[in-house]
């Protein structure tokens, strides 16, 4: 069934608002998700967030799981974050200079993170991806990145590229402007797939530069990983003597303070981090091994730069997110796992109850919640994910915004609890639930 159609003057302002913006911006947005395509509904004009809660330019309220795709892990204008910000803002906004931030965070990330030795702070994930895959370009001299089907890295050519015909096949281009040379020297192998990666490994002998990996693939709605799979996958770079880099954008200080890689216990050569370390200013990093990471500059030869990389604001942010995180012996991730498993134990029932098929996938405040045609059938790789129904997703989504539940604008996203998520949130989402699951049944 189709989503209920909004009445109208609930979403008066923020239709003119997305109107107007669509003179002045393709799709009116800033990036593509926004626009809601894909749910066939008009977007939210967002006003204000506090906590677990958003409020629209009309002043309608809504519990929200976005949380600016995984940055918000205090949930929105968390009060340490603020005052951080604030006060590091009274100093200046930028330098092009060194500060002392840059060197309290980058030892609290280094501290942490297992694989992390040395760290260096860009603006986005894509950036930091980017770079990342330079350096091992230039310390292995392969050119070849292999990359699962449905993982994300940002939005860079080598990146950028869909599976071709075959299990393992080289990349095709998934953007215009993406050189098809590009593409191809990406090897596609499907997540959670040993054997795929080493039949590339072995037929691209000497000629790859990396084995990218989101540990917990975030990007195709949230699919774990399979027993053993890090673990293989860690040996089979040892093997074939091809650095490992996780890319832990969405994963790092979310699932833990040690990121997947603490969790897991798999220990990556190269990481890729963005989002909660940058509290929810523009701010992203990669770091790895020392005998990789002094081979950027100026340290080494691998040239990589930013104008407002390691940014004060950004920096403060992210310290005050992740002082927080640790604080009273990291209670904040029990807080997290209580509250989500809450929340799906909760979705679960209440889509039995409908009728309504589904499997849910969890790695602590990271959910996945899939429209799947059997009940409970497993989620492995993008197959799997993609396997769904998207129209059912979109009877959902539209009745829990109706009902003041914000979830991500595609079927293809992760829910992302933050510890603001308190009971009354959770409540409010599961009251929306039980009539959007019957909705979408
Ligand atoms: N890598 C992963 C795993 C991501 O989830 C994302 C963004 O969602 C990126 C890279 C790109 O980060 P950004 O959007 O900051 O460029």
């Amino acid at each position: 069934p189709a989503p209920a159609a909004p009445p109208a003057e609930r979403y008066a302002r923020s239709a003119a608002s997305h109107a107007e913006a669509k003179r002045y911006m393709p799709g009116g947005v800033n990036s593509p998700v926004r626009a809601y395509r894909a749910v066939g509904r008009e977007p939210v004009t967002i006003r204000s967030g506090a906590g677990a809660w958003v409020t629209d330019v009309d002043g309608n309220r809504y519990v929200d799981y976005v949380g600016s795709y995984g940055p918000l892990i205090l949930g929105h204008a968390a009060p340490q974050v603020l005052a951080a910000v604030g006060e590091a803002m009274r100093n200046g906004t930028t330098f092009g200079m060194p500060t002392e931030a840059e060197t309290r965070l980058a030892r609290t990330v280094v501290d942490a993170v297992p694989g992390v030795d040395v760290v260096r702070f860009v603006n986005s994930g894509t950036e930091a991806a980017m770079s990342a895959l330079r350096l091992a370009r230039a310390a292995t001299g392969g050119h070849r990145v292999i990359k699962c089907i449905g993982c994300y890295h940002g939005h860079t050519d080598a990146m950028l590229v869909s599976a071709g015909s075959a299990a393992t096949s080289l990349g095709v281009p998934s953007s215009p402007g993406v050189p098809a040379a590009v593409a191809a020297s990406t090897l596609l192998v499907p997540f959670n797939d040993l054997d795929a990666v080493e039949r590339a490994m072995a037929t691209h002998r000497g000629e790859i530069a990396c084995m990218a990996v989101e540990p917990i693939a975030g990007n195709m709605g949230l699919v774990p990983p399979a027993p053993g799979y890090l673990q293989g996958l860690r040996a089979l770079c040892d093997r074939f003597g091809v650095p490992l880099l996780f890319d832990e954008v969405m994963t790092g200080f979310r699932v833990d303070h040690g990121c997947a890689q603490g969790l897991y216990g798999v220990t990556p050569d190269l990481t890729c981090l963005g989002k909660v370390v940058g509290g929810g200013l523009p701010c992203a990093a990669y770091g790895g091994r020392e005998e990789l990471m002094r081979q950027v500059a100026p340290d080494g030869p691998v040239y990589q730069a930013g104008t407002l990389s390691g940014n004060p604001l950004a920096m403060a942010a992210g310290q005050a997110q992740l002082d927080a995180l640790a604080a009273d012996g990291f209670a904040a991730y029990r807080r997290l796992e209580a509250a989500s498993a809450r929340l799906e134990e909760g979705l679960r029932g209440l889509a039995a109850d409908a009728g309504c098929p589904l499997t849910t996938t969890r790695v602590g405040s990271m959910l996945g919640v899939f429209f799947v045609e059997e009940d409970g059938s497993p989620v492995r790789d993008y197959a799997d994910a993609t396997a769904q129904s998207t129209r059912r997703y979109a009877a959902f989504f539209g009745a829990m915004l109706d009902a003041g539940v914000i979830l991500a604008p595609a079927a293809f996203e992760c829910w992302f609890v933050s510890t603001a998520h308190d009971d009354e949130a959770i409540e409010h989402t599961l009251a929306a639930a039980g009539p959007a699951f019957a909705a979408a049944a």
